[in-house]
Formats: C-alpha cells, sequence, structure tokens
C-alpha cells in the first residue's frame, strides 16, 4: 500500500495530499472551519476527490492523539475543538485505514530523515499559533503512551509569567508563541494588534517589538538547553511561522550562548520541509514502518 493519502490538521488551514513514493503528487488545502461542527462536513468535501486513488491514510493533526482521539492541551488554539474521535470520523469519510499522529511528532521525523549530518538525539521545535515539539531520541520518534511525548510548550518559562491556555502560569507557549507575542503588543499597539506586525516593528528596530521578540527568542533559548541537558540532544531543528521568521534563530543563538557550553547542542538549523512537513512525516512514519503498521 504505497499511494497514501495524508492530511495535515492545524488550527488555521487543513491540508490533504496524495503522496507516491514520499513525493506529493497532488495537494489541496482549505481553513479550518471555525464552528467544530463543521469539520467532518470540510474533510469530506477535502478529501473525496483523493479517494479513488489512496490505499491509506495518514494524518498529521494538532493537540494530542491518543488511540485516535484529538485532545486539546490548550483548546483555545482550536476553536474550541477537543475531544474529537478524528480517526474514526476519517475512516468513515474514506473507507481506508487511517493513521493519526500528532503534528510536531510527524513533523520532526520528517526533518529528522533530512538530516545532513547523522545524529541519534533531535528535538524539532515548532514556535508557530503555539509551541509544539516533537523527539527523535536513539533514531526513534518518542510519542509515548498517551500521545504526549513532546508537548515541550507546556514545560515551565517563568512561573510569574501569563497564564497559559491549558491553565498553568508561564508555560513556554504563554511567552514565546505567535499568539503571546501578538498579546504582548496589544499593551502597545491596540486590540487588533498581531504577531506578525509585533515582528515587523521589530524588524523595523521598534525597542518595544524588540523586547518582545526577544522574550520569546529566550524563553526557546531556555527549553532548547533544558531539553538538551534532559536528553542529550545532537540537533535541535527550529519550524513554525516565528521559528522560521527572519532573525529568530540568530536571537535564540544569543541567549543560548550565555549559558554554559553543556546546555546547547552540537548543531541548531531550520525546518526544510516548511509547510509540508506534516503531510510529509506523517506519510514516512507509516512508507519507512517506523510508527504506524496496518495490519
Ligand atoms: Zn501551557
Amino acid at each position: 500500500m504505497s499511494k497514501v493519502l495524508s492530511v495535515d490538521l492545524g488550527g488555521t488551514k487543513i491540508a490533504a495530499a496524495l503522496v507516491i513514493n514520499k513525493k506529493i503528487v497532488e495537494r489541496a488545502q482549505v481553513a479550518t472551519p471555525k464552528a467544530p461542527e463543521q469539520l467532518e462536513s470540510v474533510l469530506k468535501e477535502l478529501l473525496a476527490p483523493f479517494m479513488p486513488e489512496a490505499q491509506v491514510v495518514t494524518v498529521a493533526s494538532t493537540g494530542i492523539i491518543n488511540k485516535g482521539i484529538l485532545t486539546a492541551l490548550n483548546p483555545k488554539n482550536l476553536g474550541g475543538l477537543n475531544h474529537f474521535p478524528i480517526q474514526s470520523v476519517i475512516e468513515n469519510i474514506t473507507q481506508l485505514p487511517t493513521l493519526v499522529i500528532n503534528d510536531a511528532q510527524a513533523a520532526a521525523w520528517s526533518e529528522f530523515k533530512l538530516l545532513k549530518t547523522p545524529a541519534s538525539n533531535m528535538a524539532f521545535i515548532t514556535v508557530s499559533t503555539g509551541v509544539g515539539a516533537g523527539l527523535v531520541l536513539a533514531e526513534t520518534l518518542h510519542v509515548g503512551p498517551s500521545g504526549l511525548s513532546g508537548h515541550a510548550g507546556h514545560m515551565l518559562s517563568d512561573p510569574n509569567g501569563p497564564m497559559c491556555g491549558c491553565g498553568r502560569k508561564g508555560c513556554v507557549e504563554s511567552i514565546a508563541s505567535g499568539t503571546a507575542i501578538a498579546a504582548a503588543g496589544k499593551a502597545f499597539w491596540g486590540d487588533e494588534c498581531t504577531g506578525q506586525q509585533v515582528y515587523q516593528y521589530f524588524i523595523n528596530g521598534d525597542r518595544d517589538a524588540a523586547n518582545i521578540i526577544s522574550c520569546s527568542a529566550k524563553s526557546i533559548a531556555n527549553l532548547i538547553a533544558d531539553l538538551t541537558i534532559s536528553l542529550d540532544l545532537d540537533v535541535v531543528i527550529l519550524g513554525g511561522s516565528v521559528g522560521l521568521a527572519e532573525g529568530y534563530l540568530e536571537l535564540v543563538r544569543n541567549h543560548l550562548d550565555l549559558l554554559p557550553d553543556i546546555y546547547k547542542p552540537r548543531d541548531i538549523g531550520l525546518a526544510q520541509s516548511g509547510a509540508d512537513a506534516g503531510l510529509l512525516g506523517a506519510a514516512s512514519l507509516y512508507l519507512d514502518k517506523s510508527y504506524f503498521t496496518v495490519n
């Protein structure tokens, strides 16, 4: 079964692609519906054109994926979508075997396979609407018994920091994410201020924006340090709209440089597969027989 219909379910968009020989041969994308009850009909319409050719479905989805059920750690990122039986819904639509994994975990696998220098332990960190991660340890993707492995965006960054959407105070996500950057920007530029605007002000040399972006980068640098010291990481790969933004990696490196060398991974780089990391990662996990198996 080598013709894979791969799906990437995110907070802002849902992408679907037919993957043959690990290459995307056909792709479509729609906006994630604001109302969770519309998700099933949106998926039906998106997946229908791919179904005649596909033999199996792989899904990279936002949220914690446990036994095919999507649960949100921070429900705000998903417009209230929570406890959604994503696997059975897609199985019913497609009548094909369906395999589901968290999107950052899928992207971690995709990026691990693209590393130019061999590595044993790698963390992929996405800084976007939220902050997520995927861990490849001893060349094996770690998903965990309940799908929780790598949800490092909810590790503690500042006990006096803002309340996180998960219910804990001061998580990395509450300081570093695009949503957190926008929230901090509202104090200076009003309620309509977006994360992209704050980032543009930073690029233009605004000092307040520079402070906000620096707080984000410092939080990510400390997260990298914590993961490196606990997991003996060789490599960290940064992704997501904030992680990949101009100058962000350099800021993270500058904050890491203030720490003792033991906290630094051998290498830090940027994600190479961009927007298709989830689609390709989920398909590869099946095609490599690395995580998914179908009887
Ligand atoms: Zn949190």
